[in-house]
C-alpha cells in the first residue's frame, strides 16, 4: 500500500505543476513589510503583562469569566450596537454566524468577492445560497426583488484582494427596498476608519442602516478573535445556536485582557490613520506613472497591482523580495486568471522613501522584463 492515499498524491502533484504550490516561509529580517495586516503596528506592540490562563472549557461551561463579559460591553460600546459576542477568532465568527442565524430556510445573497470563511459558513447554511456581482448593486436588487423579502445579504467593508470599500448608499437602498437584513464584514476595515476607529460602516454614517458586523482582532487590532456585534436578541439565540461559540474552548482570559489593551491603544492612532492615508496617495501617483500599471483611487491600505500571469507576477514579487520588500504574489486561481496582482498592503510603518523604493524597484523589474521579451522574440 502507498503511504499516503492516491488524491493527496495527485493533488500535490497537479498543484506543483500548476505553480500553485503554497508553502509556510519564515520571516526574513530586515525586508520591509508589504505583507501582514497589522495596519497601525499593534502587532509589534507589546501588551500588558499577564499570567497565561486557560479558559477551562466552552463559554456556556467553565470558559466564561468577566473579563469576556467587559470586553463584549466595551465592544458593544466602540462599536455602537446593543451587543456583542466575541469568538476565538474572526474565522469562527463567521463560520459561527452564517451556519446559525438563518435556520432551516433562511435565503442568503451575497458578495461573490467574500472571505473564504463567510463562505464556509455559507456551506453549514441549512436555507439556499445565492450570489451577486462584485458590488453590482443592480444584479443584487434584481436577485433580491426574485427571492422576496427576508433574505440575508452578506459582504465585506473591505474586500481583502481588491481592496476596495463598500459602497453602502447604494447597498443599503437596495437592501432597505427588498426588507432585507445586510451583515457587513469589517475585518479588514476595523481600527481604520473613523475617529476611534471603529470601522467603515460608522464613519460612513450607516450604523443603524447595517443589521450585523463582524469586527475581528487580528488585523489593526494586533491580536486574535473577533465580536459579531448586533441587536441583543440575535446575540442571545447565537449562544444558544451557534456551534463555534457552544462546542469549542473560550478564549483564554489572558488574551482577552490583551485584545482590550489593544483596543484601547488603536482608538486614539488618528496619525497613524492619516499616514496611512498619505502613503496610499503617494503610492497610488507613483505607480500610476509606471506605463501598464494601473492603481485605482481609493482610502485603502490594500492596493492591487495588476500583473497578468502567475508567472509573470511571481517574478515580479521575487524581484522586489530580492530588493527588499516583503511583497507577496496572488495568484490564479485565487484570483481570475488575467488577473493575477502583488498585494501591497500599507502600514503606519511603513514610509515615504519605502514607496518610492518599491515602485523603482518595480520599474526596474519591468524594464528588464522589456528586454527579455525583446531578445526572446529575436
Ligand atoms: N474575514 C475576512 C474578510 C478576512 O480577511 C479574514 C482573515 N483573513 C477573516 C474574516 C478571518 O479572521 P481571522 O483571521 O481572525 O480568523
Amino acid at each position: 500500500m502507498a503511504d499516503i492515499p492516491e488524491h493527496i498524491a495527485v493533488k500535490m502533484a497537479e498543484l506543483e505543476a500548476q505553480n500553485q504550490l503554497r508553502s509556510l516561509r519564515l520571516p526574513i529580517p530586515g525586508q520591509v513589510d508589504l505583507t501582514s495586516n497589522d495596519y497601525l503596528g499593534l502587532a509589534r506592540r507589546r501588551g500588558l503583562e499577564t499570567a497565561a490562563l486557560g479558559s477551562g472549557g466552552s463559554r456556556l461551561l467553565t470558559g466564561h469569566h468577566a473579563v469576556h463579559a467587559a470586553l463584549e460591553e466595551e465592544c458593544a460600546d466602540l462599536f455602537e450596537m446593543e451587543s456583542a459576542l466575541l469568538y476565538s477568532t474572526g474565522y469562527m465568527a463567521n463560520v459561527g454566524l452564517l451556519s446559525a442565524i438563518g435556520g432551516r430556510e433562511g435565503i442568503f445573497v451575497h458578495d461573490e468577492l467574500i472571505h473564504a470563511s463567510l463562505r464556509d459558513g455559507l456551506r453549514l447554511a441549512r436555507g439556499s445560497v445565492h450570489r451577486y456581482r462584485h458590488q453590482d448593486y443592480a444584479d443584487l436588487d434584481r436577485q433580491l426583488a426574485e427571492l422576496g423579502p427576508g433574505c440575508f445579504v452578506v459582504t465585506e467593508a473591505l474586500f481583502s484582494m481588491d481592496g476596495d470599500l463598500l459602497d453602502l448608499a447604494r447597498l443599503c437602498a437596495v437592501t432597505e427596498r427588498h426588507h432585507a437584513w445586510l451583515i457587513v464584514d469589517e475585518a479588514h476595515s476595523t481600527g481604520l476608519y473613523g475617529p476611534k476607529g471603529a470601522g467603515w460602516v460608522l464613519d460612513q454614517g450607516y450604523g443603524n442602516r447595517v443589521w450585523m458586523r463582524i469586527h475581528t482582532f487580528g488585523k489593526s487590532v494586533g491580536r486574535h478573535g473577533a465580536v459579531v456585534v448586533g441587536p441583543q436578541v440575535v446575540r442571545d439565540f447565537l449562544i444558544n445556536r451557534s456551534r463555534t461559540v457552544i462546542y469549542s474552548t473560550a478564549m483564554p482570559p489572558d488574551q482577552v485582557v490583551q485584545i482590550h489593551w489593544a483596543l484601547r491603544e488603536m482608538q486614539p492612532m488618528a496619525t497613524e490613520r492619516s499616514h496611512l492615508l498619505a502613503l496610499r496617495r503617494h503610492l497610488e501617483v507613483r505607480m500610476n506613472a509606471i506605463p501598464e500599471i494601473a492603481v485605482p483611487r481609493s482610502d485603502s491600505p490594500i492596493i492591487p497591482v495588476i500583473i497578468p500571469g502567475n508567472e509573470r507576477v511571481k517574478s515580479a514579487a521575487e524581484a522586489l523580495q530580492a530588493s527588499g520588500f516583503d511583497v507577496r504574489p496572488i495568484l490564479a486561481p485565487t484570483v481570475a486568471r488575467g488577473t493575477e496582482r502583488l498585494r501591497i498592503i500599507l502600514h503606519s510603518y511603513n514610509t515615504i522613501e519605502e514607496v518610492d523604493r518599491l515602485v523603482d524597484a518595480l520599474q526596474t523589474w519591468q524594464r528588464q522584463q522589456g528586454v527579455l521579451e525583446f531578445s526572446g522574440s529575436n
